[in-house]
């Protein structure tokens, strides 16, 4: 077994995995096996989805000058 020591994320259960993205060591608590990530990094790429960081989040928002009749006297 390569990895020894607690898990640097609850610092109560032996770690039983490392990272593939920030190579903490973490139990197998704190580890997801879908993605072989940390919890930590998986909660900040979104559950293993490839997000991208400079991603607009405004699509769901409409132009406010879309409709005319406002504006109409
Ligand atoms: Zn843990
Ligand atoms: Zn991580």
């Amino acid at each position: 077994m390569s990895v020894s020591g607690l898990c640097q994320i609850c610092e109560a259960a032996e770690a039983t995995h490392d990272c593939d993205r920030c190579g903490a060591l973490v139990c197998t608590e704190h580890w997801n096996r879908e993605s072989g990530l940390c919890v930590e990094c998986v909660a900040e790429v979104g559950g293993g989805r490839e997000r991208q960081p400079g991603e607009p989040g405004a699509e769901d928002i409409t132009p406010p000058d879309t409709d005319d009749e406002t504006h109409r006297l």
